[in-house]
């Protein structure tokens, strides 16, 4: 092990940005933690990995203790290859200072195949040179590959019953591609190894790479000279717009030259506004947008969750299913307000959405509009809803028809403050219209945070009190809701 110097991960990070590469080599310390959502994707693709097994039953697993005892694994699967074994999960080879676990190795009459694993829902450039790196590694290993596949995520397949892993994965051999990228690996392994062992760290400004194809972590060391609010938070400005103006020097908006450059109006609306800290209000438009509402109003938010693996019947891989809504009814302007609120039984057996439905379609009444920030959200989980229960369909359709979005005003820019820095998400319109109302008063800042934590509890894997963490689902949904029913207001006022 001691001459390793490439993983099939340090690997793929070389392609990406050579820096990237060095410093994580180098300069490890330097990397970003891992957050909980980045932890939970991991988390998923390990489980995604485990039941891809069941695809090629009963073979043997040569999984390491953990990375630094990867060179066991290479002894161990050389040793099952020679006695006779025919399936060999993290079946792991190492040549020419590259060491790489492939998730799933079979002979069958044929030969020898090797199967990698992705848990998501297509073949990616990215994954073509995962398999290409692993396909050298293993035939220079000396075990000849007959074929080499990608195994990933059936979007299509809806769960009935227990999950048929043959139709939750689909087999992708991407043997011809894999030999197109051959004849340049061992030139690219030999240029990544020189590159780690290089004195001084590769001269590689930031651009588009940092984000494509995965998020660097090293955004927390490269990024540090970019201020909190710049030029990169233009919003709906394009990312290569955006390296345009960095690469002429341009980094925070007051030096953005307003009368000639390649904004439009939108763009120049929020640097203006940031120039001149002024606010911007387009009140044909927000008068218009108002005087469309009919009450009474219901402020409506979901909260769902999506896995690769479905756990309910009748959902597909990734599907967002709804467990929770908060819902404000105001039956007249600056009327008082009731709240509604739904939030599922964390349970593995039962489908959190059909009492969703029924509490949804009970609590929404037949007339009034119905407000949502990001319609196009709530109503794919509606429409889903509706085909599902064929019994409630022209209830969901009454909703749906009565879907109003308060995100319009803010996306469009008709109302608009420097404090927004360019956001239109509800995160940042609310405090800047409502500075008094905050999530960062809540033990739950955002839906993503919701939605693991509603999932740990589902599958029974949640370590805390169960009862206090269902009160901050609670407020967390019940804040969204009456935000807008804050936001409005503002609205009304200008
Ligand atoms: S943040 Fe960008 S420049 Fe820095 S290492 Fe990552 S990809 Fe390379």
């Amino acid at each position: 092990m001691n001459n390793i110097s490439l993983s099939k991960s340090t690997f793929i990070r070389g392609l990406q940005c050579e820096k990237s590469l060095y410093l994580y080599k180098n300069f490890y310390h330097l990397k970003d933690p891992v957050d909980p959502q980045t932890q939970a994707i991991f988390d998923q693709g390990h489980e995604v990995g485990i039941l891809a097994q069941k695809l090629f039953p009963d073979g043997v697993d040569v999984s390491p203790e953990s990375y630094y005892n990867m060179g066991e694994s290479v002894i161990k699967t050389k040793s099952l290859i020679e006695s006779g074994e025919s399936v060999i999960y993290e079946a792991t080879f190492e040549f020419n200072g590259v060491i790489a676990a492939l998730d799933i190795l079979v002979k069958d009459n044929e030969g020898w195949k090797a199967y990698e694993v992705k848990s998501s829902t297509s073949v990616s450039e990215t994954y073509l040179n995962d398999a290409a790196i692993q396909y050298y590694t293993i035939i220079n290993s000396g075990v000849e590959l007959k074929d080499i596949s990608i195994v990933h995520i059936n979007n299509q397949y809806v769960k009935n019953g227990a999950i048929k892993v043959h139709e939750l994965f689909t087999i992708a051999p991407v043997y011809d591609e894999v030999q197109l990228l051959l004849p340049d690996i061992s030139h690219k392994i030999e240029q990544f190894k020189s590159i780690i062992g290089n004195d001084s760290v590769p001269k590689i400004e930031i651009g588009e790479h940092c984000s494509k194809p995965y998020g660097c972590d090293f955004r927390g060391h490269c990024w540090k000279h970019i201020p909190d609010y710049s030029i990169f938070d233009i919003s709906n400005l394009r990312m290569n717009k955006k390296f345009d103006l960095y690469n002429n020097g341009i980094v925070t908006l007051d030096q953005v030259d307003v009368e000639n450059n390649a904004l439009n109006s939108n763009h120049l609306l929020q640097v203006k506004s940031e120039l001149t800290q002024s606010s911007y209000i387009d009140y044909e438009n927000i008068s218009q947008f108002l005087s469309d509402l009919k009450y009474p109003l219901y402020f409506l938010d979901f909260e769902t969750i999506g896995t690769a693996i479905p756990i309910y019947d009748g959902s597909r891989p990734y599907q967002q299913l709804p467990f929770q809504f908060s819902l404000h009814v105001q039956q007249e302007k600056n009327g008082t307000l009731t709240h509604y609120e739904y939030l599922a039984k964390s349970s593995i057996k039962k489908d959190p959405r059909i009492d969703f439905v029924k509490r949804l379609v009970k609590d929404c009444g037949d007339s009034g509009d119905i407000i949502v920030y990001n319609i196009g959200f709530e109503k794919g989980k509606l429409n889903d809803l509706k085909a599902l229960y064929p019994k409630f369909a022209d209830d969901i359709g009454n909703i749906i028809n009565r879907l109003k979005d308060l995100m319009v005003p803010f996306k469009n820019k008709w109302y608009y403050t420097p404090e927004m820095k360019g956001s239109y998400s509800i995160k940042s319109v609310l405090p800047a219209l409502v500075p008094e109302l905050s999530y960062q008063d809540l033990e739950i800042k955002e839906g993503g945070t919701a939605s693991n934590l509603f999932l740990q509890m589902v599958k029974g894997e949640f370590n805390g009190d169960i009862d206090k963490t269902k009160k901050d689902l609670l407020e967390y949904c019940k804040l969204d809701t009456y935000a807008m029913v804050r936001i409005l207001e503002v609205l009304y006022m200008s």
